[in-house]
């Protein structure tokens, strides 16, 4: 992946905001560095600049106190810091948090926060709307929009960050509590994970440039078990993947046959079961000790059958995976309705008895309305939108994923 130029950054944000300022939440280490470099500053201010944006989530080039007040004037002319505004944001019972974002053009975009004992998840988007219109994703029934850039896949990462630690903060002063030790490695969000709207794998270079941000240590310093990609498929780009920046790969698998899954997954007309096998494989050759996470969604009478389960523990003796089974989030539009729980427990113990690693996803969030696409689908009617979010507990689809 080629590191993204300033210049071509600020192609990219001026269309979307009509500002002709650089956003650098868009630039990755290197991008900064040529930034830095093209005005004649050292190396090394990029790196500070880095860590004042990420790792402290600071936008006021006025609080970068160790950087020359004439460096702080260049960025104040030339740069901005902007993540996408944000539209609503729902706090659930329990912990989970949902912003939905805006994009431009009457679009939006969900980030979701799910807080556990030991671990932080951010979901995030990485298009508005998607190309794969998988039947059970209410994100595939909206159609495709546009990629995101660099700077607003980032941005969710950024922004619900500084979020979260602003209101840790208070609620800490509230209570009077001491100031916690400097050196703390319990971070806010400890994993991301590329599943809220989107193909992340069909938005490739954008996608790759937030993951080495997510990695790097003067910017999010993730470590790779910790960053999750989620794609329906995509084979061609698995390949890149695994060679340019090889992060948890989760596969939405969803039906154990190529007749099935041509329905539920069109993308399988293109690169069928057998291709995508392999390319699993091939995969893991680059992180050897890594397995591939198949994510199956159980829809009613459709993909949760006993035969199913005898077809899908074929497959997973062909490669090193574990199993996740997500209760199906339903939605008028898709004619499908979600697996009774104790089909869902049969299906997973039958994968268990074969000896695959198997979890079934929790749901979160039940009372934000957590779910794939549905709110963001209805942005552009803010109405009808209020009243959904005042609107009674319904469940949600979470994104809750267990290593
Ligand atoms: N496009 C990528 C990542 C985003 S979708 C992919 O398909 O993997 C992330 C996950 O959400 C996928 O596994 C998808 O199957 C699941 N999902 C989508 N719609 C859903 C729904 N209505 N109920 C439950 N899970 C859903
Ligand atoms: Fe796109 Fe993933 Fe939804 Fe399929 S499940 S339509 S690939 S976002």
């Amino acid at each position: 992946m080629s590191s993204i130029s300033p210049t071509a950054l600020a192609d990219k944000v001026e269309p979307r905001s009509g500002s002709p300022r650089i956003n650098l939440l868009g630039l990755d280490a290197a991008g900064l560095a040529s930034l830095v470099e093209s005005w004649g500053d050292k190396p090394f201010r990029a790196k500070q600049l880095q860590r004042w944006l990420h790792q402290r989530g600071v936008a006021d080039f006025g609080q970068m106190t160790d950087l020359a007040k004439s460096f702080r004037e260049k960025l104040a002319r030339h740069c901005e810091v902007r993540a996408p505004g944000v539209l609503t944001v729902h706090k659930s019972a329990d912990g989970t948090r949902k912003w939905l974002l805006d994009v431009g053009n009457g679009n939006a975009i969900e980030t979701v926060f799910i807080p556990e004992d030991d671990r932080g998840t951010l979901c995030i988007s990485t298009q508005a709307g998607c190309t794969v219109a998988c039947r059970f994703c209410s994100t595939g029934h909206q159609g495709f929009n546009r990629n995101l850039g660099v700077d607003e896949i980032v941005g969710q990462l950024w922004l619900a960050r500084r979020t979260i630690e602003a209101d840790r903060e208070g609620a800490r002063l509230a209570n009077g509590a001491p100031a916690p030790l400097a050196a703390t490695d319990d971070r806010v969000i400890s994993n991301v994970v590329m599943m809220g709207m989107g193909e992340p794998l069909l938005n490739y270079d954008n996608t790759v440039a937030a993951l080495r941000l997510m990695l790097d240590d003067n910017a999010y310093g993730l470590s790779r078990r910790r960053v999750t990609v989620s794609t329906s498929g995509v084979v061609p780009m698995m390949d890149r993947l695994s060679r340019d920046c090889p992060v948890a790969l989760a596969v939405s698998l969803h039906a154990p046959n190529d007749a099935l899954r041509n329905d539920l997954v069109p993308l399988n007309r293109k690169y069928p079961l057998r291709e995508l096998i392999a390319a699993c494989q091939r995969y893991l050759e680059f992180a050897p000790r890594d397995f591939i996470t198949f994510e199956y969604v159980m829809l009613d009478g459709v993909n949760d059958g006993d035969e199913h389960a005898r077809q899908l523990i074929d497959i997973a003796r062909q490669v090193s995976c574990k199993f996740n089974l997500i209760p199906f989030n339903p939605f008028p539009q898709s004619g499908l309705k979600r697996s009774p729980a104790a089909r869902v427990r049969l299906f997973a113990q039958r994968l268990m008895d074969a000896g695959i690693v198997t979890t079934v996803r929790k749901t979160r969030g039940d009372d934000i309305d957590a779910a794939c696409g549905q709110l963001a689908g209805e942005v552009k009617d803010r109405t009808r939108l209020k009243e959904r979010l005042a609107g009674e507990t319904r469940f949600g689809r979470i994104i809750e994923v267990r290593e």
